[in-house]
């Protein structure tokens, strides 16, 4: 089921996912997150969690993994500033964490 629209989609920024900003994750093969992808947000200049493939939202349970997800990589304090409304990709499930400036931001690979 992953990735058999990865290759329809040049132009969607989300999925072009040029490596100009930093990045916090990128695992396909983990089995618990390897569906999301985490790195700055070019124009909000916060981390944004997206989705590898074209769903319009996350699942349930794919939401539960994106809260530990930040919990790891960001900190406990960081699941309250997950922002779940969908911006410019609307076809393409994504949330911005927005760290408030000064959060210290860790980082894992
Ligand atoms: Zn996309
Ligand atoms: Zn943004």
């Amino acid at each position: 089921m992953l990735d058999t629209r990865e290759d329809l989609e040049l132009s969607c920024p989300l999925c072009v996912r040029e490596k100009l900003t930093q990045w916090y994750y990128n695992s396909p093969n983990n089995p618990k997150w390897g569906f999301a992808v985490v790195f700055d947000c070019k124009t909000c200049k916060v981390p944004l969690v997206v989705h590898r493939v074209h769903v319009d939202r996350f699942t349930n349970e794919e939401r539960m993994s994106v809260v530990a997800l930040v919990q790891k990589l960001f900190g406990s304090d960081a699941v309250k500033y997950i922002d779940w409304t969908m911006r410019n990709a609307r076809d393409h499930a994504h949330c911005h964490v927005r760290l408030p400036k000064g959060f210290a931001r860790g980082g894992v690979s």
